[in-house]
């Protein structure tokens, strides 16, 4: 110390010296003879006196990073200093205790009476170091993660309208690295329908409302010409005086995630479009009920519009009713939710349009389900029966005036032909009285086929009205076995009448048991086998009315035996055994069984027997009011 105070009378460069923060040492030619007290504590020794006369190859590894000897190579730093006037140099050092650090060091050299001395600065930069290492290396991640993501990132100078970007974005953008980046290239590279759309967004956007670069655009890359789908992004930097100064940002190219959304949404497009303009009313929900598909027919069909009804629970815009009760019921709905599976409406629905009125409809509600069958949703589906409707009424009013129509010239016929048969006006020889039985039993089946066209026309027209009146059960049976005798005649078939009482009267309505003893002994006489036999027996038990039909004719296939009471249809051997039948007669009995609460069952053994039993009610045997069907 008595040394560097002899060197410097000043006071003040001794507290700078003492007081400073670097560690200071002075070297008389190549040894250390003084140093503050920074120095000591970053050596870790404790006393001046420890470290001077120390060369400074003994505070230091042996060797220097790029291999030269410490010692060596300190010598050859001091001799540089006192050559050059002073040496800034790194050095990695080595403190008291072994611990190896980096250093900067700076040699100054100066006079010390007339000694040249040197002041070395040493100060301890692995903490800078680190930095360095840590900032490549997340400098390596970045520009790794980037080629990797195939992110390309620039910078933008708003003073020489040029950037500056990565060599991502060059591949992005198909240019060589010496492409000329300049804002007018960056447009040309843009595809030309998106370049004014572009340069509006650059300039009236980004920079004038100050907002970040975020816009996917399209540019036909230079190298290959080829479309590309680009997400640029970027912010700009402005000046303190709000001039724009640089944009720093990232370009991506999404072509093949923008491609598939393309598709994708050209596909709902497709389909919202097929969903629209089909003629039926196609209202979807998802899984809770809440409608997210409502088409115009939907609009147009229940009065509600799709903005209204998007978004509500079914229930609030479907109001479906039964046409026979007026009963509510949307339940058809929730079912096919529930149960996963498509549910149609049996009975004649009627869909309440928001101002009351009442369209019919058939519908169906389908479940929407995923690929693993997990329930979505449902899809309604509602057709307009009204013109339907009206055909069908237009059909039936004719089928009926038809064949009301053709009753009288029938008649006639017949009445003629009886005339004939029975020989009043002369005999018939042998073949002459066949063909005229022939005759008449055409035209006995064509009186029978228009008494159900009539039936089938009343019964769908709703004009089939029950009148129940007190009659004689068994006269009516007689009657219509009367009735029957040409056919009975023609197959020799005998019927045997069992009557639980002869004199039994019931309230019921004779057309009604009429219409039912007619076609289930026309049926019985049809299919029976030649001189066969028919049953017929009529009984009371507990206040209902039961009739029963029975014979031994060919029977019904059992296969087919669920279907016989369906409109026109005829089983495989009653075809072959009788062409002409219509497939009506058990389709009207069970018709107008339904007016009364009635009931048919029948058992069936081909070849062996089949017999049908009916059941009416006679106390409810009331005139119920039936929905006119075809209105
Ligand atoms: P149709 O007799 O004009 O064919 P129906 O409606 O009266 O029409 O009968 C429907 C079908 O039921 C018949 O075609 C026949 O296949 C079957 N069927 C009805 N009654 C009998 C019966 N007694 N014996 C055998 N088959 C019968």
């Amino acid at each position: 110390m008595n040394n560097l105070r002899e060197a410097h009378e000043s006071v003040s460069y001794n507290d700078i010296f003492e007081g400073s923060a670097d560690a200071l040492i002075l070297l008389d030619k190549e040894r250390f003879f003084d140093c503050n007290p920074a120095a000591l504590k970053l050596f870790g020794y404790r006393s001046v006196e420890e470290l001077n006369t120390k060369h400074p190859s003994e505070v230091s590894p042996s060797l220097q990073p790029n291999g030269e000897s410490s010692l060596e190579l300190a010598n050859k730093k001091i001799e540089e200093a006192y050559k050059k006037g002073v040496n800034l140099f790194e050095w990695v050092h080595k403190r008291k205790n072994g611990e190896e650090f980096p250093a900067s060091v700076l040699l100054v050299p100066f006079k010390l009476g007339n000694r040249r001395v040197l002041q070395a600065t040493v100060r301890d930069i692995s903490k800078e170091k680190k930095a360095i290492v840590s900032l490549k290396e997340s400098e390596y991640f970045f520009r790794e993660s980037q080629k990797a993501a195939n992110i390309g990132s620039y910078k933008f100078d708003f003073k020489t309208s040029t950037w500056v970007g990565s060599s991502v974005m060059d591949k992005i953008f198909g240019i060589k690295a010496d492409y000329n980046k300049t804002i007018e290239n960056w447009l040309k590279i843009v595809h030309p329908d998106d370049r004014e759309i572009m340069r509006h967004y650059f300039v009236d956007e980004v920079i004038a409302k100050r907002i970040n670069f975020n816009k996917e655009y399209r540019i036909l890359r230079i190298n290959d010409g080829e479309l590309r789908w680009l997400l640029g992004l970027g912010k700009v930097l402005f000046s303190t005086n709000g001039e724009p100064i640089s944009m720093v940002g990232t370009i991506m190219d999404i072509t093949e995630r923008k491609l598939a959304q393309l598709k994708a949404m050209e596909l709902m497009n497709r389909n919202e479009a097929i969903i629209q303009s089909i003629g039926d009313a196609v209202i979807a929900c998802d899984k809770t009920g809440k409608v997210n598909v409502f088409n115009k027919v939907a609009e147009l069909m229940t009065g509600i519009s799709a903005k209204e009804a998007i978004g509500k629970h079914y229930s609030e815009v479907v109001n479906c009713t039964r046409e026979d009760d007026g009963e509510k019921c949307n339940d058809f709905i929730a079912e096919a939710i529930l149960h996963k599976k498509i549910t149609e409406m049996s009975n004649h629905v009627l869909l309440v349009r928001k101002d009351g009125v009442k369209v019919p409809v058939s519908d169906s509600a389908a479940p929407i389900t995923d690929h693993e069958g997990n329930i979505l949703g449902c899809v309604v589906i509602f057709h307009d029966m009204s013109r339907e409707r009206k055909i069908d009424k237009a059909k039936t009013e004719f089928v009926s005036l038809a064949s009301h129509q053709l009753r009288t010239p029938l008649s006639t016929i017949n009445w003629y032909l009886e005339i004939l048969i029975n020989e009043e006006i002369g005999e018939l020889n042998p073949k002459q009285q066949t063909y005229a039985k022939e005759i008449y039993g055409a035209s006995q089946r064509m009186v029978l086929l228009i008494n159900s066209l009539l039936n089938v026309s009343r019964l769908e027209l709703g004009t089939f009205g029950i009148e129940p009146k007190r009659v004689s059960i068994v006269s009516v049976a007689k009657k219509c076995i009367k009735e029957l005798k040409p056919l009975t005649m023609l197959k020799d078939i005998k019927i045997i009448e069992k009557y639980q009482d002869e004199s039994m009267i019931v309230k019921i309505d004779p057309k009604l048991v009429t219409i039912i003893m007619e076609n289930l002994l026309t049926n019985s006489i049809k299919y029976s086998h030649k001189a066969g036999q028919v049953r017929l027996s009529i009984k009371l038990i507990n206040k209902d009315l039961i009739i029963q039909v029975s014979d031994h004719g060919i029977g019904i296939p059992i296969s087919q035996q669920k279907e016989i009471f369906g409109k026109m249809f005829r089983a495989d051997n009653a075809k072959t055994m009788d062409p002409d039948g219509s497939g009506l007669g058990l389709y009207i009995v069970k018709q107008v069984l339904s007016y009364v609460d009635g009931s048919i069952n029948f058992e069936s053994k081909e070849n062996v027997e089949t017999k049908f039993v009916v059941i009416i009610p006679l106390q409810k045997n009331i005139s119920k009011k039936h929905n006119n069907r075809l209105l």
